[in-house]
């Protein structure tokens, strides 16, 4: 049998092919009929250009149901579907065509004249436009993709695939260093999608409201797959926005979002539990959801969210139960079929145990775990360790009942005066402090401690906290060594598109 991701999506909607599976902002309506006649022409176009198997098909495009099945199109053709933030300019382009060598870039077409410089540059074949679609100006999808695929038949036989055969690179958002493509199979997706539509409970009348990207993990991975993956119908909002999300939420059961999301939904007027009705499923993740907005979120709405942990390279990881107690501050228990461990950071390496509240090093095992970061082969082996575990990166500590509270990156570690702090200890601390609406903590470069705890804290419009406020608070509730050095106060916090506070930017902004 095929392992092949698009031949376990078609397996899953009616026979009759008419149930809607996308319905667009603009009122457009996709039924799994049309997509599948509309996969099969890209399907087809790609399969005309004679590219070698295993080639990347690199995209660049706004949001749009035509991007959703390009990506199905890639795969259901055999290659590999390579998406790229919409907010990547020249120089990140240059990088990603140089480093992932795509046969195909399919680009939008404002960006056209100076994509086509780089790609023939580097050697692309084949350059594509993809319009973002009807605009409510009456214009249909344009671009030369459509126009090209619109001359290919209907029917494609998906290509049979192996569960390790490649499927999707996913380059990391590189916060220190370049960014590095991870690989992932048709079995690591596909296993992946399967354990969430049990574990999360997928019913057949569910609903999504779709407000994610669909360049990240978060909502081509989890978001789309989980809707496809069941055969359910997905709202396409090109981008989230509070006011069309609150109109869309009463026709949908399940919405998924990072947590800046929550955030905004919470700060919209009208916003409350009539808004929420239908709802079945809240999902949180990809940066930490504070405790504040999960516990704002279950008195203005009566729904507990649910939050999630995973990354690019493993896909989930952990999720806070469906049915049982979904504890704030947490991001749950392991899924089914992922074996997770804590290990120590010193040399000893040693197994960190559940409920000692000491804090580890977050390693993985599983079928969702990806195939190593593409043409990196060292860094891969560093990554592994010698029983086949992959370091996340992240550093966590497990409660008496094994979930995990996410305590920062490793990297995000401060050695201050040879003692290790863990910022988001920190930041719990600041962020209970009467006045203050959120805070990162970063070391910068000291000269006696080496690193300086160092806070920057985002103040409430009518709070009148200062540094000596804070440091003197702090001072009653933690050891000293943990105390900042220094607090600087900001109007908000760095955060790339994902909602991830971007730490390298403060440690800049901060530490000269
Ligand atoms: P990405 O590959 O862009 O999805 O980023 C993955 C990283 O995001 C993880 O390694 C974590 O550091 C972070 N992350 C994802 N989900 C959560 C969560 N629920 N809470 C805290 N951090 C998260």
């Amino acid at each position: 049998m095929t392992a092949n991701l698009y031949a376990l999506f078609a397996s899953r909607f009616p026979a009759d092919k008419t149930a809607c599976c996308i319905e667009t902002h603009y009122g457009q309506y996709y039924t799994w009929g049309d997509i599948e006649r509309a996969s099969a022409r890209i399907a087809n176009l790609l399969s005309s250009l004679d590219l070698p198997s295993g080639a990347r098909i690199a995209v660049q495009v706004e949001k749009s149901a035509e991007a959703l099945i390009l990506y199905l199109a890639t795969l259901r053709a055999g290659f590999v579907y390579l998406p790229l933030n919409t907010a990547y300019r020249a120089a990140e382009i240059e990088y990603f065509i140089g480093d992932a060598e795509p046969a195909v870039f399919v680009c939008s077409p404002q960006n056209f004249g100076w994509i086509a410089q780089i790609a023939f540059k580097a050697g692309t074949r084949h350059l594509f436009t993809l319009d973002e679609g009807e605009g409510g100006n009456g214009r249909r999808n344009s671009g030369s993709l459509l126009a090209r695929a619109m001359h290919h038949p209907d029917q494609f036989e998906t290509v049979e695939k192996q569960a390790d055969d490649l499927a999707v690179i996913l380059y990391t958002s590189g916060t220190t260093g370049r960014s590095k493509g991870a690989m992932l199979s048709h079995g690591n997706i596909g296993s992946n999608a399967q354990v969430l539509q049990q574990y999360w409970h997928w019913q057949a009348d569910d609903v999504l409201l779709h407000a994610l990207p669909l360049f990240h993990i978060h909502g081509l991975l989890v978001a789309a797959n989980g809707a496809l993956l069941n055969g359910s119908k997905m709202i396409f909002l090109p981008k989230f926005d509070a006011a069309k999300v609150c109109r869309q939420l009463p026709r949908s059961t399940v919405f998924m979002g990072v947590p800046t999301y929550y955030v905004r939904l919470l700060t919209h007027n009208g916003f409350d539990r009539d808004t929420c009705r239908n709802i079945r499923l809240f999902v949180s993740g990809s940066a930490p959801l504070l405790a504040d907005t999960f516990a704002e979120f279950i008195a203005r709405t009566g729904h507990t969210i649910l939050e999630r942990y995973g990354m690019s390279e493993t896909a989930m990881l952990t999720s806070n139960p469906y049915a049982g107690e979904r504890r704030g501050g947490t991001v749950g228990l392991p899924l089914p079929g992922v074996s997770l461990r804590l290990m120590t950071t010193d040399s000893n390496g040693d197994d960190v145990a559940c409920g000692t509240d000491d804090i580890g090093d977050i390693q993985v095992k599983g079928p969702n775990v990806f195939h190593g970061y593409w043409h990196m082969p060292e860094k891969t082996a560093e990554e592994f360790t010698a029983d086949g575990y992959f370091k996340t990166g992240d550093v966590g500590k497990l409660d008496r009942d094994g979930y995990l509270a996410i305590v920062g990156r490793s990297k995000d570690l401060i050695i201050s005066g040879g003692y290790n702090v863990y910022p988001k200890e920190i930041e719990s601390v600041i962020d209970e402090i009467d006045g203050v609406l959120e805070s990162a903590v970063i070391g910068i470069p000291h000269v006696d401690f080496g690193e300086a705890v160092t806070a920057v804290i985002v103040k409430r419009p009518e709070a009148k906290l200062t540094t000596a406020d804070v440091i003197a608070l702090m001072k009653a509730a933690i050891a000293n060594f943990k105390v900042p050095k220094h607090v600087f106060f900001a109007e908000e916090l760095p955060r790339n598109t994902m909602g991830k506070v971007q730490k390298n930017v403060l440690r800049e902004r901060y530490g000269t």
